[in-house]
């Protein structure tokens, strides 16, 4: 049994009545197939209680941590309660890398993609689309081994834990590479609006921060083999190049984050905002994101920026970043390139609440995703009618999980 019975940001406490962490895969399925009602659980970081239940929780972190490169496949498989961070510095050692990651390393494999946990770039596919194969449990506690190209495989990655928990996932992987990353200061939310697909095509990943009241950074992220040549432009877009290392949380320190000033270093490294073993974001927080398709970006942002004075005293800090398009059933960029608008808030669920609210209201014309590990009061039915092919994921839980084993309330209200 894990101690843990609060979420990462503590705003929610589990109401499982037990947390077990199984240690083979053995294990894992005899408690599965005996238990009545149970949902995996990853690193904890998710805001939402998609991971909740009023039944039991599994954690897939004591499972052996096996890393597995198939050189010739270009795959890896591995448990599926690793860290990114842990998976990350062994494929590197071996000479592979992932294509993208998230802000932080410090989350679970399995936890990430079932919610399709995304990074930057407007040609990277979330974390879930790396996503070859699946080796998961089912509600019979039988193990069953999932494969990309099979009828329903784009179903079963983003499951958001409701088709059995998930004991190993195979990635594709890539030769290692290098990154450089360089961080500009007061880039203005004009000229933000103005050359917003300048700005995100200007390198392999992009993200600007914002407060919305004027104070604005991006952290610019170039493949050192996409041109060893490439020196920053210390006027980019009319911004700063920042003369120092920099935290995109205000009043966070510097040493939380992975090397900057165009220094190069390895991929896991560089594309991570925030370094394993330091506090990620401010770990005083909430966070919201919604994923607008890309041809209303601009249009969203200035809605949301009319909501400036609103937004900044409940904010910390605001993320822009874009993801490509995928055909996982049930990602936010599922059909469509998206923009995420992320939100960085302070630690005030009552302050924040109708803010949200106002900036849903906004973004209601533009077909706007929630992010489901994050918080949002969109109301269940407009969630469900942003997923078109939700009625065949609910086809493919009910063949999974014929009897609610994984079910919680979270999947009552946005799946059915
Ligand atoms: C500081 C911080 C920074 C973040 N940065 C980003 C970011 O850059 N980009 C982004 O998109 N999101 C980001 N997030 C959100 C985060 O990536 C997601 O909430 C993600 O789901 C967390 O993974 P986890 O392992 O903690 O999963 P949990 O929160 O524990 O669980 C999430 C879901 O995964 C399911 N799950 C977990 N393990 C398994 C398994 N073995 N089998 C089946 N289902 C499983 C759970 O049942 C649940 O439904 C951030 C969150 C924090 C706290």
């Amino acid at each position: 049994m894990s101690a843990e019975r609060t979420n990462w940001a503590g705003n929610l406490t589990y109401g499982a009545t037990r947390i077990h962490a199984p240690s083979s895969v053995e294990e894992l399925q005899d408690l599965v197939a005996r238990t009545r009602r149970i949902r995996a659980l990853g690193s904890r970081h998710s805001f939402s209680d998609v991971a909740d239940t009023t039944g039991e929780l599994v954690s897939v972190a004591g499972l052996p941590p096996r890393i597995e490169v198939d050189a010739a496949a270009r795959t890896v498989t591995v448990a599926a309660g690793l860290r990114y961070g842990d998976l990350a510095e062994a494929l590197h050692r071996q000479g592979w890398a992932l294509h993208n990651l998230g802000s932080l390393p410090h989350i679970s494999v399995a936890g990430a993609v079932a919610t399709a946990t995304h990074g930057s770039g407007d040609g990277n596919g979330n974390l879930a689309t790396a996503v070859a194969g699946l080796q998961l449990v089912r509600a019979d506690g039988e193990l069953v081994t999932l494969r990309r190209g099979e009828p329903d495989f784009a179903g079963a990655v983003v499951s958001l834990g409701a088709l059995g928990v998930v004991a190993a996932v195979t990635l594709d992987v890539v030769p290692a590479f290098d990154v450089r990353q360089v961080v500009y200061d007061d880039l203005a939310l004009d000229t933000v609006a103005e050359r917003f697909d300048e700005i995100f095509a200007a390198a392999y990943s992009v993200s600007v921060f914002t407060d919305w009241a004027g104070t604005t950074r991006s952290w610019v992220k170039h493949r050192v083999d996409d041109g060893d040549d490439w020196t920053p432009d210390p006027a980019w877009m009319g911004a700063r190049l920042a003369d120092g290392p920099r935290n995109p949380v205000p009043g966070m320190p510097a040493v939380n984050c992975t090397e900057q000033l165009g220094v190069p270093g390895p991929w896991y490294d560089r594309l991570p905002h925030f370094r394993l073993g330091f506090t990620p974001s401010s770990g005083e927080e909430l966070q919201s994101e919604f994923l607008v398709p890309r041809e209303h970006a601009v249009e969203a942002f200035g809605a949301v920026a009319k909501l400036a004075d609103r937004i900044t005293p409940v904010l910390q800090i605001s993320e822009l970043r874009t993801v490509a398009a995928d055909d996982l059933w049930l990602s936010s960029s599922y059909g469509r390139g998206v923009v995420g608008l992320h939100f960085t808030w302070k630690k005030d669920s009552d302050g924040v609440r109708p803010v949200l609210a106002e900036i849903e209201r906004a973004l209601t014309p533009y077909d706007a995703r929630p992010h489901w590990g994050k918080l949002f009061t969109v109301a269940p039915e407009q969630v469900r009618e942003r997923y078109p092919r939700l009625a065949d994921f609910r086809r493919l839980r009910g063949e999974y999980d014929p009897d609610g084993r994984f079910g919680n309330a979270f999947l009552d209200r946005f799946v059915g």
